[in-house]
């Protein structure tokens, strides 16, 4: 499986801002694909369907799972998500450059499938000042909260195992680092 395009994988714990980080690689290097993930979570407002993610219900997130139809799904944070496995392979042989944006176990996943992916870890400073990030974000509840930060630090350790890391101290300094990241794999 894998033809010639490059397959990034976006992991890092919630609130380290790799979804900003990852808007503004968008906006700035051109044709790359945003593999939108299935999820069983409940729509966020502003969400779209099909751009941010494909919002299914549990029993077809099941059917799928049994249909073989996922490169990697995983439970996070108490809800299912999970990457389609024709969405990727149909990118890569057309020669795109995809990126993937999704938490650690899938990214382990994916990278046992898909040894040439390229693992971007994003992370913060320091665990404060993700609770600080996650608190000024204020889309979880003060539960859902702790879960994400519990789950941080576990996340963080798989840092090392990845290709590369980025520290998301300032936004514009990190999201550069980023593109330079991505651009050089692509003239490489
Ligand atoms: P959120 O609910 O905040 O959108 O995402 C929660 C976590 O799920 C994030 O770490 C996000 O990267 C991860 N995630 C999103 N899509 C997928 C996916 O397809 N597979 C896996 N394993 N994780 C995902």
């Amino acid at each position: 499986m894998g033809g010639k395009g490059h397959l990034f994988i976006l992991s890092g714990p919630a609130g380290a801002g790799k979804g900003t980080l990852r808007k503004v690689l968008f906006k700035e290097v051109p044709d790359l694909v945003y593999s939108v993930s299935c999820t069983t979570r409940l729509r966020r407002p502003g969400e779209v369907e099909g751009k941010d993610y494909y919002f299914v219900g549990k029993s077809d997130f099941i059917d799928m799972i049994r249909n073989d139809a996922f490169l990697e799904w995983a439970e996070v944070h108490g809800n299912y998500y999970g990457t389609r496995k024709s969405d990727v392979e149909t990118c890569l042989d057309l020669g795109c450059d995809m990126v993937l944006e999704i938490d650690v176990q899938g990214s382990r996943q994916v990278k046992t499938a898909m040894p040439q992916a390229i693992r971007i870890f994003i992370t913060v400073p320091s665990i404060d000042e993700l609770e600080n990030r996650l608190e000024d974000r204020g889309t979880e509840t003060q539960d859902q909260m702790l879960l994400r930060l519990r789950n941080a630090t576990f996340e963080m350790r798989y840092a090392g195992e990845c290709e590369h890391t980025i520290v998301n101290d300032r936004v514009e300094r990190s999201s550069r680092e980023l593109i330079d990241l991505v651009l050089e794999y692509r003239n490489k």
